[in-house]
């Protein structure tokens, strides 16, 4: 047991978690409020990670939204390759055709390219655009807790998102009109982005993924596993202590407030406030306890019990010789999507709820990109799948290695036969390296016994105003924990320093500004 106390312990060195590090040790002097981060892996990092086999540097994550404005609150000094030209390729498979649609870096380029391609739907291209721009831009007034008035003053200042804050993408969308079944194809795509088919996304989240991504997408210009370090690096230089190797086992509460950690080893730490950006159910489950959370807040606990997580994935990287010429194909932008189209995504969800993944070439989606024509080194390529359920992979993996290994190499071989049909011919004869990453690998990893890749899904009734709040009913322990990705993540950690701050970055605004600085 130490005798020290802390102004605030941060479980988890995630991007979330070293983002609230950055955020305290810019508005709170470490050497009067000490922070510390905590961190159960050698590493910090989280999802966001880069590994190596043999002389091949695989990256998890791809892609990051416009985040210069983020970094440089936060100080990251971290150089960026943005994506010019177009950012994304659709490639949609229907039987032997393949149609391919770029989609250009920018929100005007991008409508522009769907002004020119569907000309029958203009009008409502045009009107969708404005709209969800204007959409976009009213979150600059939306609170994270809203007040009795914040909330009147809502219908006036944000009325559009009030509208729609618990339509799904599907329905926003096909309220403009659309019938070009192939522009509603892209659209769906989009909602892949933010994680969920259009039939289930939140609108806000996928519109708001659809302007952060449009307006630049970018990625680090050397391996991904750079932004962690930079991170942690910056935060040790501003003060912020960390710990690595450091399980969190137990929050402990007392009188109904948080009180501090007690570590795996034993060790107790004690802590004025606390952060969890570990996987939200076991933070309520495991850490805090449900049962202690019943006795404090009975609906806080159901919600936490309910929350549907996100889904988990399969990983295909993919190390090859020199005999391909990638940037020919055209690999070099953020991402690739091959997909069979006509409500693809949701039925590989209607199959997920079900536990099960697809395997069936007339019903697939996947994601491919190519990092090493950016951060330079052996020629990778990287095949993403989701979703995939956890299913028995954990019990597979931990009692029949070979039921394993021959389950992962069954999904491998047949995403790989479809990016070679699609993509990249001959793909197979040139693999050197092959690693796959299944929903018990992320279990491993990350601690999400659903191997959640994002966190809480955005579903209608669990985002904005309906989302598990942020600030718990336990007093001073606070769960910033946003779905799907780096710059929510970023965001989330600002949100909740501003929460504990009493609003000294942004003012209770939940989304970060320049003009907050
Ligand atoms: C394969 C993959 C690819 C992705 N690609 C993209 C992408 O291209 N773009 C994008 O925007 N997003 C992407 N994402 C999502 C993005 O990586 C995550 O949304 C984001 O990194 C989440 O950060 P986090 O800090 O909230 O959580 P995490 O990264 O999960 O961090 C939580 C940390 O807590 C630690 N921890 C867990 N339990 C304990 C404990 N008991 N005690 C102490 N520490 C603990 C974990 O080890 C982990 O380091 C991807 C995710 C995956 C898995």
């Amino acid at each position: 047991m130490t005798s020290e106390k802390y102004s605030l312990i941060i479980i988890g060195g995630g991007i979330t978690g070293l983002s609230c590090a950055l955020a305290w040790v810019k508005n709170r002097d470490p050497s009067q409020y000490p922070v510390l981060l905590l961190e159960k892996q050698p590493i910090v990092g989280g999802m966001v990670t880069t590994f190596k086999r043999k002389g091949y540097s695989f990256d998890t994550a791809q892609l990051i939204p416009d985040p210069v404005e983020l970094f440089r609150y936060l100080q990251i000094d971290c150089e960026l390759k943005k994506y010019e030209g177009y950012f994304s390729r659709i490639f949609l498979v229907n039987s032997n055709q393949v149609t391919g649609i770029n989609i250009p870096s920018g929100y005007n380029a991008f409508m522009e390219m769907l002004l020119q391609r569907y000309p029958a739907e203009q009008k409502s291209i045009r009107k969708f655009f404005s709209y969800s721009q204007q959409m976009f831009g009213e979150l600059k007034n939306l609170k994270l807790e809203p007040t009795l008035p914040d909330l009147i003053k809502l219908l006036f200042v944000c009325p559009k998102i009030v509208k729609n804050s618990s339509k799904t993408f599907s329905k926003y969308f096909r309220s403009f009109g659309f019938t070009n079944p192939e522009l509603i194809e892209v659209f769906d795509v989009f909602a892949a982005f933010s994680g969920l088919p259009a039939e289930r996304a939140v609108t806000m989240m996928t519109v708001g993924a659809m302007n952060t991504s449009l307006t630049g997408a970018f990625r680090p210009a050397q391996n991904f596993i750079h932004l962690p370090h930079i991170m942690k690096r910056k935060a040790i230089e501003l003060g912020c202590q960390v710990r690595t190797r450091a399980k969190v086992k137990k929050i402990i509460i007392e009188d109904g407030r948080a009180a501090g950690v007690q570590l795996d080893n034993g060790e107790t730490l004690y802590s004025e406030h606390i952060i969890t950006t570990i996987d939200t159910k076991v933070a309520m489950h495991d850490l805090v306890g449900i049962d202690i959370l019943q006795q404090v807040d009975p609906k806080y606990a159901a919600k936490a019990q309910q929350v549907k997580m996100s889904p988990s994935a399969v990983t295909i990287s993919l190390g090859i010789d020199t005999g391909i010429d990638l940037a020919a194909l055209g690999l070099d932008c953020g991402y690739n999507v091959i997909t069979t189209g006509k409500g693809t995504f949701e039925k590989l969800f209607q199959a997920f709820d079900r536990g099960e993944y697809l395997l069936d070439q007339r019903c697939f989606h996947a994601a491919v990109i190519c990092p090493s024509l950016t951060t330079g080194g052996k020629p990778t390529v990287i095949i993403r799948v989701v979703p995939v359920p956890m299913g028995n992979w954990k019990e597979l993996r931990d009692n029949n290695t070979a039921l394993y290994k021959e389950k992962k190499e069954e999904i491998a071989d047949f995403y790989i036969r479809q990016v070679e049909r699609y993509l990249i011919p001959d793909l197979s004869k040139h693999i050197v390296v092959r690693d796959i990453a299944t929903p018990a690998t992320f279990e491993r990893y990350s601690g999400s016994p659903t191997g959640s890749n994002y966190d809480m899904s955005p579903y209608p009734d669990n985002f904005g105003l309906k989302r598990l709040k942020m600030r718990t009913p336990i007093k001073n322990l606070y769960q910033p924990k946003f779905s799907h990705g780096l710059w929510p993540s970023m965001q989330a950690g600002l949100q909740v320093v501003d929460m504990i701050t009493g609003g000294e970055i942004m003012n209770g605004y939940s989304r970060y500004r320049t003009e907050y600085t």
